[in-house]
């Protein structure tokens, strides 16, 4: 029976399993290897690494588990997990099966991009999720809020943070809007385009306009999106996990518990702020809780 399992090798995983790994406990890092943010070319906000490829965190993260005897690191997806007193057993893809005292899964979240014609082209590059992730290098140009309703006029004034020059597309007539968010829009001096969009164009990097099913066309460097409801992973309807109706795991206090005893579910599964660095934090925090309850099941 391994310490910790914990399935999902980004930022969350990864630190989870160096603090455990330092504190010599028995852990298993099973990853699959398709990260949230594969598209996007540069990670921006981390403290010491600001502007890394995703990759190269990953590259490094892994040299730094590799020292330690303690942590093993299998690149394979877990196809199921499942409570088995004591502690839980998940079955790999290749037929193997491990059990554990303790779980995390860190997972991730899987985004469907709008179905708009350039949305997957530019993904990462022109296409983003998180202004504070790539508002700055948009800076001062035009861009563009996609979403709708009350969620949708929110985004386009959090980006205003970032430049003067921004519109708020609903793609679709009825942007539900309410009149107290279309004045306060408007004082702000964010346009609303509430057309069907056709397509966004560019030159194949780097987003350049965005055209309308009417014929129109503005300037577009990048496009916002407004969080949309995420697909939670399956295995935490096996394991029995309390999810959001937005998909994603509403952790108890500061330590990434979830209503299933030693059962953590740490990164962008479990929280609606999405940076690497906050992940990171997160699955540091259920090491440590993971620890403590060790220390005190060994000891008692
Ligand atoms: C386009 C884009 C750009 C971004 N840019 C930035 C940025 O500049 N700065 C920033 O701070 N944040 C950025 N983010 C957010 C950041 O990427 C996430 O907050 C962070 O990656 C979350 O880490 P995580 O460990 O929770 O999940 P992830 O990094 O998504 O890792 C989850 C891992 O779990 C694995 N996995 C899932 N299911 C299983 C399974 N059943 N078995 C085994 N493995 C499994 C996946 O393959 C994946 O490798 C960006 C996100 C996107 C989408």
């Amino acid at each position: 029976m391994r310490d910790v399992i914990i399935v999902g090798g980004g930022p969350a995983g990864l630190n989870a399993a160096l603090i455990l790994g330092r504190c010599r406990r028995d852990v298993l890092l099973c990853d699959a290897g398709c990260p949230r943010n594969a598209a996007t070319p540069l990670t921006w906000g981390v403290f010491t690494r600001d502007g890394t490829p995703p990759f190269t965190l990953r590259e490094q993260a892994h040299a730094d588990l590799d020292r330690y005897e303690t942590v093993e690191r299998r690149e394979i997806e877990v196809a199921e997990a499942h409570v088995r007193q004591p502690g839980f057993e998940i079955a790999l893809t290749d037929g193997t099966r491990e059990r554990t005292r303790r779980l995390i899964l860190a997972t991730g979240l899987r985004q469907e991009l709008p179905k708009v014609e350039g949305f997957e082209t530019y993904w990462g590059t022109g296409v983003h999720s998180c202004p504070y992730c790539d508002g700055y290098e948009n800076r001062d140009q035009a861009i563009v809020a996609y979403g709708r309703g009350h969620g949708g006029c929110g985004l386009a004034l959090e980006l205003s943070c970032w430049s003067r020059d921004v519109t708020l597309c609903t793609d679709g007539t009825d942007g539900d809007l309410s009149r107290k968010d279309r004045s306060r829009l408007e004082r702000n001096g964010i346009r609303i385009i509430e057309t069907p969009i056709a397509r966004l164009v560019g030159d194949g990097v780097q987003a350049e306009r965005l055209t309308f099913r009417d014929g129109r066309t503005i300037s577009c460097s990048g496009v916002f999106l407004m969080p949309v409801e995420c697909e939670p992973s399956h295995l935490l309807e096996q394991l029995g996990c309390d999810v959001s109706e937005t998909g994603v795991v509403p952790t108890r206090n500061d330590y990434e518990k979830t209503n299933v005893p030693g059962l953590f579910v740490a990164g962008d599964a479990s929280r609606r702020v999405q940076f690497a660095i906050v992940a990171a934090a997160e699955g540091a925090m259920a090491a440590f809780a993971i620890n403590m309850e060790l220390i005190a099941e060994d000891t008692a």
